[in-house]
């Protein structure tokens, strides 16, 4: 009998990985598999962590991260990627080397800065690099609420300021931005798209009373880049990823003793 082939868009993660497989690599191959895209990742740094928290980190040597990048561009064709944990300004800059160097595609940039339990996963000096030169890289940046802040310098209190913050990252040249407002107190969860059309608008969700969201920015921005991966428009892309988010949450799965993760079957 003769083998069957099927043949799947091909996608990148560069990020960092999360031992507890709730958050980091681990969510985005998750994500990236369930919206059915073939997952690959350049590993920047190993977390240990599980729901309670990161224990501890080490970013890897430039060498192997540069390998990474060559390995995956001597054989594959990625078709959209991702960044997410970078650690530090050394390793921003490992990354936007090589996104300069190699072509995977339209880059979804999750400016990941703090971790919910409290852990700093990117240096204070390592965002005016990430500002610099890897935000003009972006075809879609997704800060939440206190990474829009620390990108823009304003105090992000309501609707017109999240505007002001996504007009800010645009004229700094990144194309779309969505502002995730989980961060937030109200009800209802809004979040602000400004797309590189001067279209806006507001995505709007219950607000869902849960400590388990632990990767939900992994999560988003991972399904993003597996539907751009697909030839899916950017608005259409957001959209679906939203969606899936969204259910992610509201059917969550009890693992460990935190703050734990989504359910990427939902
Ligand atoms: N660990 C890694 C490696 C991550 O990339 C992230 C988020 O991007 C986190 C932890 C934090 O996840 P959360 O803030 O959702 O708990």
């Amino acid at each position: 009998m003769s083998e069957t082939v099927n043949s799947f868009p091909q996608t990148l993660t560069i990020a960092g990985t999360d031992s507890g497989g709730g958050a980091g690599v681990m969510a985005d191959l998750k994500t990236m598999q369930e919206h059915r895209v073939f997952s690959t990742a350049v590993i920047v740094a190993v977390t240990a962590q599980n729901t309670l928290g990161v224990q501890d980190f080490m970013a890897l040597p430039k060498k192997l991260i540069d390998e990474q990048f060559a390995s995956l561009a001597d054989d594959l064709a990625i078709k959209a990627c991702k960044t997410g944990m970078l650690a530090d300004a050394e390793h921003v800059d490992i990354v936007v080397d090589n996104l300069k160097k190699y072509d995977f595609g339209p880059i979804v940039v999750d400016p990941v800065m703090i971790a919910k339990g409290g852990a700093a996963l990117l240096t204070d000096d390592a965002i005016e690099v990430v500002k610099r030169d890897l935000l003009p890289l972006a075809t879609i940046v997704t800060p939440n609420l206190p990474e829009a802040e620390r990108l823009t310098g304003l105090s992000i209190k309501s609707d017109a300021a999240m505007r002001e913050a996504a007009q800010q990252l645009q004229a700094a040249g990144t194309k779309n931005i969505i502002i995730k407002g989980g961060h937030g107190n109200t009800d209802t969860v809004r979040d602000y798209v400004l797309l590189e059309s001067g279209k806006d608008f507001w995505l709007s969700a219950p607000r869902v009373d849960t400590v388990r969201t632990h990767g939900t920015g992994d999560t988003l921005s991972s399904a993003m880049t597996a539907e751009l991966a697909k030839g899916k428009d950017i608005e259409t892309a957001i959209r679906i990823a939203k969606d899936f988010v969204e259910a992610a949450i509201r059917n969550t799965i009890q693992v460990g003793h935190g703050h734990g993760p989504l359910n990427h079957w939902a």
